[in-house]
């Protein structure tokens, strides 16, 4: 893990005095999870750039077992991010080795503390798991940093596998040493998921405690809150009721509806992928070579599909062009190889219509997407599908209504979508299934994804259509 910090101020090599660490020689701190070094890349009177690496020994936090949970023996312990991803060990070793500085302190320097001075701030590698670039906007440009990224492809030699959730992240702004320093203490765990130690009352201090000042009036306060107390329910209320009453009282106006659905989202993240695994093990066993993805939106099943070389011919169509546009970029269509580009083809088209371009192919997925139809546009999609493009197999899955009291977050009677037109019982939808199979010429058997509730059942459905 990296970090470092520069200033243009003049002299810049007044950064010593700020960090408490002279610029002429190489300290290091012994860590319980590994060392700390600090050192100068740079210190000229115009420019000065102070490095914070923390080592970490992966093997070490397996014995202190400080490692990614939960994994019994598995390989993951022993080979993961944990080294090279800001997590919030270098929080913590931020409060240890720039403790003073984070405390707003300086012996030598008093007067300088309190001065905002020109900073950036470089992080070699954060993951930002759900919402990427976006989120650490989010973050950071509220507290007035410029923010500046490089993101990365998940594996350069495999650019159809689309992009890791690892970024270099750059922040400049003009602040004090202490700001920024708090900034990066507080929002670093915020965006790693993994905290590697126990999240306990004395967090929530320390929250408010780095958070004064700014937090209670970052827009983003209760994402910030949630994420740092990693979704201890009964902290994060405590938390934010004691933020809201140290800032302004706004707590009716900062309706919490956005964080909430943000946590919808990211526990659909499981969701989603066990979708995924359950429509692509589906259209698999078909044995189909030639498959459609009905309503890819963004692609995450079309990169599932190229994947997997029983798929020579991969067709993803949906009526959005910008979801198109997204699905291209994320599959890196412009810099695939010649043999794995011409797998794989969008389509810009309407579920809705005949469309003889999907004609002829083994299999069709049509993942989330009915319920996004108005229900008298129905019975053209029946006939798109089932009589006219005709697929072998057509994998149909939707949320299961019954589900949604399970979901918390989710007031009643509302749908988990705001473009979602209709949401099914399971009853409802093997009705309409049983009788769609039943008109065209096909036999229906249904599925369950996610986690299966007895009385409710999964939170998404699934049928499995065999033409005749
Ligand atoms: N299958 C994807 C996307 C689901 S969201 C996934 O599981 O991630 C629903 C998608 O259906 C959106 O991308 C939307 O643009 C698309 N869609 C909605 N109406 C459509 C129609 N009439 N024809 C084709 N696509 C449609």
């Amino acid at each position: 893990m990296l970090l470092t910090i520069s200033t243009t101020h003049d002299p810049a090599t007044d950064l010593g005095y700020l960090v408490h660490k002279n610029p002429a020689r190489m300290q290091e701190f012994n860590l319980s999870f590994g060392t700390a070094r600090v050192f100068y890349p740079e210190a000229t009177e115009a420019q000065c750039t102070v490095a914070l690496l923390l080592e970490i020994d992966p093997i070490g936090l397996v014995r202190n077992r400080r490692g990614p949970a939960g994994e019994g023996r598995s390989l993951e312990q022993y080979v993961n991010d944990r080294p090279y991803v800001a997590s919030s060990f270098l929080s913590v070793a931020i409060a240890d080795v720039f403790g003073s500085a984070l405390a707003g302190k300086s012996k030598d320097r008093p007067d300088l503390v309190a001065r905002p001075i020109p900073l950036s701030a470089t992080l070699a590698v954060v993951r930002a798991r759900s919402g990427g670039e976006d989120l650490l906007r989010r973050l950071f440009e509220p507290l007035g940093y410029v923010v500046d990224t490089d993101g990365y492809p998940l594996e350069e030699m495999f650019p159809e596998w689309g992009d890791s959730p690892y970024f270099t992240l750059r922040l400049s702004a003009i602040k004090t040493v202490k700001e920024l320093l708090t900034h990066l203490y507080v929002l670093i765990p915020v965006l790693d998921g993994d905290k590697h130690y126990w999240i306990g009352d004395d967090e929530v201090e320390k929250l408010l405690r780095h958070g004064e000042g700014w937090l209670s009036e970052h827009p983003e306060k209760e994402l910030i809150t949630r994420r740092y107390l990693k979704y201890r329910r009964t902290l994060i209320d405590d938390a934010l009721e004691r933020l809201v009453s140290d800032g302004d009282g706004r707590l009716e106006e900062l309706s919490s509806t956005e964080a909430l659905e943000e946590e919808e989202v990211e526990r659909k993240i499981s969701l989603n992928e066990q979708r995924l695994g359950a429509v692509l093990a589906a259209l698999k066993q078909t044995g189909a070579v030639k498959v459609l993805d009905l309503g890819c939106g963004e692609g995450r099943l079309l990169g599932a599909l190229l994947r997997e070389s029983q798929f020579a011919e991969i067709v993803g169509m949906d009526v959005s062009h910008r979801a198109l546009e997204i699905a291209a970029d994320k599959l890196y269509l412009e810099r695939m190889p010649p043999m794995q580009r011409q797998r794989i083809s969008l389509l810009h088209g309407s579920l809705i219509y005949r469309d003889r371009r999907l004609e002829g192919f083994g299999a069709a997925a049509v993942v989330e997407v009915i319920e996004h139809l108005d229900p008298p546009r129905l019975a053209a999609f029946e006939r798109a599908l089932f009589e006219f493009a005709k697929p072998g197999t057509a994998v149909i899955t939707t949320p299961n209504a019954e589900y949604n009291v399970k979901w918390e977050t989710l007031p009643a009677g509302k749908f988990r979508h705001g473009d979602h037109r209709f949401e099914w019982t399971r009853a409802q939808f093997t009705e309409w299934a049983t009788s769609v199979a039943g008109r065209f010429g096909y036999t229906v058997r249904f599925g369950s994804v996610g986690p299966e509730d007895g009385i409710l059942g999964p939170p998404t459905q699934m049928g499995i259509f065999t033409r005749g």
